[in-house]
């Protein structure tokens, strides 16, 4: 039997069984065609790999399925029409690839072809792919077409480029917006896809296919496939990582964090695990701009951390192009952890008045009581605290989260128990008090904070 890939050998053949994602298209699709409500002309516009030719097939089919004497709602695959679509050979559907046949001298064929009748079928069906590919006289030749389309003829387009085609063109068509797929929806699939073909594989290894997919099922199947031929047997997380060179989200996550509090050891041994792992840097440092991309558009970052982030992506990016000069590129990685740390700690001085108490003595019965100003912080309050210092720093949430809490003087005190003389050293660093002072503000209105360790 001949070879056939993965996202070739698994795309799903209707909108019942197999399909993903994309429910908005599905359901407005089934929906017309359920009424008999053919559109002529369709634009399918989103990233690659998200199931814009696919739909179109499985559009095609419905449309010209044979089991009703109207179009379906999901084809039955069986009849004549269904069967010469799925393999390729049907005379009334047509793919164009905008990308090699851009001209005039392909759109006026397709002009003159479309005033012929469908062979068997009820619509003669034109797939244009990459259709913002095709040139200026091409898109003229088309909208001829499109203003007065024959009766039996449906153009689907589909670009992932939609600003690149002509407003002329869109306002004739039906538009819908293929959006990427979700980590979970792809890592799903991968694991079904596995099964299917008698393998087994772990979920964070489909995980991680998922997140390299970058919300493009084509691609994850790609490196399913991969990865499968890479190995024998089940499929673990360190298959993927030895296959693919890539590194887990959580240890990137990690790296992030470590740039971010101007960690240089913690960001070095990070990446020389990463490189012990098998890491292929060029590709690392790519998941890392796209991670930081996504945590760029995620919108409840504030100020300070927004601008954090654009420092990193400067530098990633920046690492990027010098990888690719370099014969080791994880030293372009190494280089660039240094210098956005350094560059961080330099933003961070100077630091404010440092509010540093030593290690509280026992308490002298002092003159007077500060009873108005000394005062509990609620649990509640305090799990507001820990988890807003946690989104920004999981270090700092974790110096902070041993210390007990209590109010005195307008200041927050931070009480460790007997030995964590560490943690109350490092809670004070100027690193940490730039997470810690914006949360306690927010939920305490506080700004002033020190340090104890309670007596042995
Ligand atoms: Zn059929």
């Amino acid at each position: 039997m001949q070879y056939q890939a993965l996202y070739r050998k698994h795309r799903p053949l209707g909108f019942d069984s197999g399909y993903i994602g994309q429910k908005h298209i599905v359901q407005t699709l089934k929906n017309s065609l359920s009424a008999n409500r053919v559109s002529h002309a369709y634009l399918f516009s989103g990233p690659r790999g998200t199931g814009k030719t696919t739909t179109a097939k499985i559009l095609a089919k419905a449309v010209n399925c044979l089991s009703s004497d109207r179009p379906v709602a999901e084809p039955c695959n069986n009849c004549d029409s269904c069967e010469q679509i799925n393999q390729g050979n049907s005379l009334d559907v047509m793919e164009m690839d905008g990308a090699t046949n851009r001209g005039i001298e392909e759109v006026r064929d397709l002009r003159e072809r479309v005033k012929f009748s469908p062979a068997i079928s009820r619509f003669k069906v034109y797939i244009i792919d990459e259709v913002h590919m095709l040139t200026p006289e091409a898109f003229n030749a088309l909208l001829k077409t499109l203003e007065e389309p024959p009766g039996h003829v449906i153009f689907i387009l589909a670009t992932t480029e939609p600003r690149r085609v002509p407003a002329t063109i869109l306002s004739r068509c039906q538009r819908f917006e293929f959006r990427p797929l979700s980590q979970s929806q792809i890592a799903g699939h991968l694991v079904e896809v596995a099964s299917t073909n008698g393998r087994k594989i772990a979920n964070e290894a489909a995980e991680l296919m998922a997140f390299r997919a970058q919300g493009a099922m084509r691609d994850a199947l790609g490196l399913l496939e991969q990865v499968t031929s890479y190995v024998d047997g089940d499929i673990e997380p360190r298959h993927v990582w030895e296959a693919l060179g890539t590194v887990d989200q959580q240890s990137l996550t990690e790296l992030i964090e470590a740039l971010q509090e101007g960690n240089i050891a913690g960001s070095l041994e990070l990446i020389s695990r990463f490189s012990e792992m098998g890491a292929d840097f060029q590709q690392l440092l790519a998941d890392l701009l796209e991670m930081l991309r996504l945590r760029l558009i995620a919108t409840e970052q504030q100020k300070e951390g927004v601008e954090k982030l654009l420092l990193l992506v400067d530098a990633v990016a920046a690492a990027i192009q010098e990888a690719k000069r370099w014969p080791q590129p994880r030293l372009a990685a190494e280089l660039m952890a240094v210098q956005v740390c350094r560059q961080l700690q330099q933003r961070q001085a100077p630091p404010p008045q440092p509010t540093v108490v030593e290690e509280e003595k026992t308490k002298k019965p002092t003159s007077k009581p500060k009873k108005s100003t000394d005062a509990k912080v609620s649990p509640q309050q305090w799990e507001q605290l820990v988890q807003a210092v946690k989104k920004e720093s999981i270090t700092c949430y974790a110096w902070l989260k041993e210390a007990s809490p209590h109010i005195s003087q307008d200041k927050l005190v931070l009480q460790y128990p007997a030995g964590f003389s560490l943690h109350k050293d490092s809670i004070l660093k100027p690193e940490h008090r730039q997470v810690l002072v914006p949360a306690m503000k927010q939920v305490l209105g506080l700004t002033e904070y020190e340090a104890t360790v309670k007596e042995s």
